[in-house]
């Protein structure tokens, strides 16, 4: 793959703050994900800093800005400029890593050349400032060849930090990049490591993989790393339901399915563990026919277990529940069934469960009973269009005719006008009636007049 690189251009405070460690005879650099991110073209979200300075003169430099001190221990001060934080770190190497995740301690060392050593990934190795660009493990070129390499003996470094295991893996998938051969086999070798790291970060590493243009990919070639953290996928591996709509085996099927999603994190999530019950759930008819009924409740309850146990926060855990519930389910076609389910789940979770139903559909054989499900999503989405176009009805509160009208439409307030709020309610939403006032106003007259005439057409 061939990238088209781009120069580091410097955000003024960037700049501002490499003026005032110079003015104090200190070298400053840009360096990891913001270089990376301007050689790619793309805008970096942060922008950290490295210096030679050590914390105390790092102090003296930036005297009167507002610093925080809270990684001082590691050498890290927080600048803020113009309220955006800046974290200028001096130049520093890792002590030793008993836990397979965190340096014992830290060193902090004179050359630029050391700290960037320490670092992950070649990519994320560079340090910038105006007019140079310091690349000692080669990033540059990774960067043009979209390749993670490790910077030094890659099973070393994974042996340090497991979650470098899943950092390759989560750029692999954010930049859409390969990962290097011997750092792939290093990661292979490491695995198990993985279970040294906190969920908390497995899940964080794993919604960013997940988002990513290349997830699906990455996901097919670590199957296995993923199953250190996610082993309910295991089943799922080499699974072949024996249904002529499926062309794999369930874990393929997942893949392809979450390869042809937006990058939406509970569509992801959903569609990575829409088909995990599958295995449990699975009988053969007489024909020798594959089913699997009951998958989407089962599989609703494994994925509310893993989210919880990956301490995923409640809202996504919920919304990926409902998809997984119902990604196989019949959609409602009426427009008093999608006012029933937007009461329930919402607009956006509807339209998260149409995504999630359309890739779960656009990975499989496009037999009869597919395209017939295809078009009734595509029904399910005009339909949706139309209830949303309209005025919302949530309860009677919105209906667009009110008790006070009835009344002057000469009516007496007691049960007859409850009942007649909750028929006209029920035409609107069963979609016979507009929710507008003068087609209100004229049903009830009607209905009043036949209540008067009862033989009048
Ligand atoms: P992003 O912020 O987009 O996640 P980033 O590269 O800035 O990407 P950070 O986690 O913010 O990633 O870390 C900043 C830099 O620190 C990285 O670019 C890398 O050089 C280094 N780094 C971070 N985590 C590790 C690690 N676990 N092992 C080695 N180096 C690391
Ligand atoms: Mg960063």
């Amino acid at each position: 793959m061939e990238i088209r690189q781009r120069e580091v251009s410097f955000p003024r405070p960037v700049l501002f703050l490499m003026e005032r460690l110079a003015a104090g005879g200190h070298e400053g650099w840009a360096v990891g994900g913001c270089v990376r991110d301007s050689l790619l073209g793309r805008v970096p979200h942060d922008w950290d800093l490295c210096t030679d300075a050590l914390p105390d003169q790092m102090r003296e430099c930036f005297a009167g800005l507002s610093v925080i001190e809270t990684g001082l221990a590691h050498g890290t001060l927080t600048v803020l400029v113009d309220r955006v934080p800046y974290e200028v770190t001096t130049y520093r190497v890792d002590g030793a890593y008993t836990d397979h995740r965190r340096p014992d301690g830290v060193r902090f060392v004179g050359r630029l050349e050391e700290d960037l050593a320490r670092r992950d990934f070649t990519i994320n190795a560079m340090a910038a400032r105006p007019g140079r660009l310091e690349d000692p493990f080669g990033g540059r070129q990774d960067l043009a060849a979209g390749r993670v390499r490790c910077v030094g003996e890659a099973k070393l470094r994974f042996e340090e930090d497991g979650l470098r295991i899943l950092r390759a893996m989560r750029f692999a998938a954010s930049l859409n990049f390969e990962v290097e051969e011997a750092t792939a086999a290093a990661m292979e070798q490491t695995a198990p490591l993985l279970e040294y790291i906190s969920r908390e970060r497995v899940f964080a590493e794993l919604c960013r993989l997940l988002t990513g243009p290349g997830a699906a990919p990455v996901l097919e070639r670590f199957p296995d790393l993923l199953q250190w953290v996610l082993p309910e996928i295991g089943p799922c591996r080499g699974f072949a339901t024996f249904h002529p709509t499926h062309c794999r085996d369930v874990w393929g099927h997942t893949l392809e399915a979450l390869g042809k999603s937006e990058p939406d994190l509970a569509v992801r999530w959903a569609l990575l563990l829409h088909d995990l019950a599958k295995p449990g759930c699975f009988v053969r008819d007489e024909e020798g026919v594959g089913h699997c009924p009951g998958h989407g409740e089962l599989g609703a309850l494994q994925a509310g277990q893993i989210l919880d146990r990956l301490r995923a926060p409640h809202k996504l855990r919920d919304q990926v529940v409902f998809l997984v519930r119902y990604h196989d389910a019949s959609l409602p076609l009426t427009e008093k069934g999608i006012r029933a389910w937007l009461r329930k789940a919402g607009e956006e979770n509807l339209r998260r469960l149409l995504e999630v139903k359309r890739c779960d559909l656009a990975a499989h054989r496009p037999l009869e009973p597919i395209r017939r499900a295809r078009e009734d999503c595509g029904r399910f989405e005009a339909l949706l269009e139309q209830v949303l176009a309209q005025p919302p009805l949530w309860n009677m509160k919105d209906l667009a005719i009110s008790g006070r009208e009835l009344m002057e439409l000469g009516m007496k307030p007691g049960p007859d006008m409850g009942r007649l709020l909750q028929e006209l309610f029920d035409q609107v939403e069963e979609g016979t009636l507009p929710n507008e006032g003068q087609a209100l106003r004229r049903a009830a007259a009607d209905r009043l007049n036949k209540k008067k005439n009862p033989d009048a057409p």
